[in-house]
């Protein structure tokens, strides 16, 4: 079973959700995958370069077999995110390359990830942990830590230490290359080098659930 990923890119142009069709074989498509939990693609923003009213930039959610699993962050994708996954657990990230309109909002989203596991001050005291906070695997380009631990420390939450390191109390930090692949729940995510300014990585996701590789992609960023 493969999915079409021409239609991924067509329907990748607006926001929503979007059932990928799977297809046996060439030529051949079997019924809608909604429902079977095989693939899902859902579009939480795909405006790229200048921020708009009421469009967030780039931003993919896919639900493969049982992983939810984020594609890129820019501006205006955390509230998405949080809308999208009515209390549900995200189980991996993965950053496409370090231009903000594609990850923006990743400290915005740890710090919605850690919420839950802190207590907030009363007032003359700090915000604590609650207990152990879950990790999600954060798939970033080489030099991602560093720039988000930096952005991280530009911007203390001296009421609530915690969320000083949301970076790093939500994310387990995996470092991305073109050819890499990564399991996630029941997901492999295989890296594919795209050409840009900088360097980026597209992604292929595949479900285990499919009879065979299923490829399927949202589009590669352009800017
Ligand atoms: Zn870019």
């Amino acid at each position: 079973m493969t999915v079409d990923a021409s239609q991924v890119s067509r329907y990748a142009t607006r926001r929503g959700e979007v059932h990928v069709r799977a297809v046996e074989g060439p030529g051949e498509e079997s019924p809608d995958v909604a429902g079977t939990g095989t693939l899902v693609l859902q579009v939480l923003g795909r405006r790229s370069g200048m921020p708009a009213l009421d469009e967030p930039s780039s931003g993919y959610l896919v639900r493969a077999g049982d992983a939810t699993l984020l594609l890129d962050c820019g501006p205006g994708v955390a509230g998405e995110l949080r809308g999208a996954l009515g209390g549900g657990e995200l189980d991996g990230v993965f950053i496409s390359h370090l231009h903000l309109d594609h990850c923006y909002d990743l400290i915005p989203i740890a710090k919605t990830l850690l919420s839950p596991h802190v207590s907030y001050p009363s007032h003359g005291r700090e915000g604590l942990l609650t207990g152990p906070v879950p990790q999600v695997p954060c798939h970033l380009p080489a030099d991602g830590v560093a720039a988000f631990r930096t952005v991280q420390e530009l911007f203390p939450v001296r009421s609530s230490p915690p969320l000083d390191q949301a970076f790093d109390l939500v994310f387990r930090p995996v470092e991305t290359a073109p050819g890499g692949s990564y399991a996630v729940g029941g997901a492999t995510v295989t890296a594919v080098g795209l050409r840009h300014a900088v360097p980026v990585c597209g992604f292929r996701v595949a479900s285990d659930a499919a009879a065979s590789p299923t490829p399927a992609t949202p589009a590669g960023p352009t800017r």
